[in-house]
């Protein structure tokens, strides 16, 4: 979706913006091409499910680590968004070339803050409407800290030909209450999300609804969680990072795996 103010504070002096950080081309291979991207668009319309779509974007294949998106202001991206990037630089960086680490407290919220970036900016290329609510979007610029409305999860991958994955899908998620307390709500604007992506070695799944109920229900299968680690809401104590590496199928199957609890649980 193309946007005119800045997403975060309205301003209309807007910046593009690298999706995941420019100071990533110190740490990845200049050949680091961007995979076809999966774009998802779930839901339901008039209580019926909505047809999926699929869209590759960037044909072009031009490099990951300088994909722009044009949707904050200069403020927003030297000021507080440059801190979320600084802050993450020292961690995400030695990660995405495979590095073993140690992630305390600090160095969880740092990358949940990065990647709560990434997921937030994506919408905004232009096959996308966006499913991170205004709400959230200010909670984040706030406390630089990922909203208490997602959960992020971690995992090593190592792409074939150094490409990356990325998928995302979007729904829309009302509960009966919502929808009776406020009859000039659009039931179809969307709400709830899922992205995975990996960036050089590293690779993350960010999930965010405004319902507390559904982050409670969709949960990561054994399966995958023997290969990722969830970083936020961050659990007490420092993790070892990676666990296992993950397989392509564990990478794919990830990618589109809470997409589908997320189906199971809307169409009951
Ligand atoms: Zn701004």
């Amino acid at each position: 979706m193309y946007v005119k103010n800045c997403i975060y504070c309205g301003s209309t002096d807007l910046n593009a913006e690298h999706v995941f950080g420019d100071w990533l081309k110190n740490f990845l291979p200049r050949k680091n091409k961007k995979r076809a991207v999966a774009f998802f668009r779930g839901g339901k319309k008039d209580n019926k499910p909505q047809p999926t779509s699929m869209n590759v974007i960037n044909p072009r294949n031009s490099p990951l680590v300088s994909w722009k998106i044009r949707c904050v202001c200069k403020t927003c991206n030297s000021g507080w968004m440059g801190d979320v990037q600084e802050n993450a630089k020292l961690v995400v960086g030695p990660m995405t070339n495979g590095k073993s680490i140690l992630l305390d407290h600090a160095s969880k919220a740092a990358i949940a803050a990065w990647a709560t970036s990434v997921a937030v900016t994506v919408e905004y290329d232009r096959h996308h409407a966006p499913a991170i609510t205004p709400e959230q979007r200010s909670a984040f610029r706030e406390k630089k800290l990922a909203p208490d409305t997602f959960k992020i999860w971690i995992g090593k991958y190592d792409c074939p030909d150094d490409r990356s994955v990325f998928a995302k899908s979007t729904h829309s998620i009302y509960t009966e209450a919502e929808i009776l307390a406020d009859p000039n709500k659009d039931p179809t604007i969307q709400n709830t999300q899922t992205c995975a992506f990996g960036v050089g070695k590293l690779y993350v799944l960010v999930f965010s609804s405004p319902h507390h109920e559904m982050l409670d229900m969709v949960r990561i299968k054994p399966k995958a969680a023997a290969v990722l680690d969830q970083i936020w809401p961050p659990s007490p104590g420092t993790l070892w990072w990676p666990k296992r590496a993950m397989t392509d199928s564990d990478a794919y199957s990830i990618a589109t795996a809470l997409r589908r609890e997320i189906l199971k649980i809307t169409q009951n």
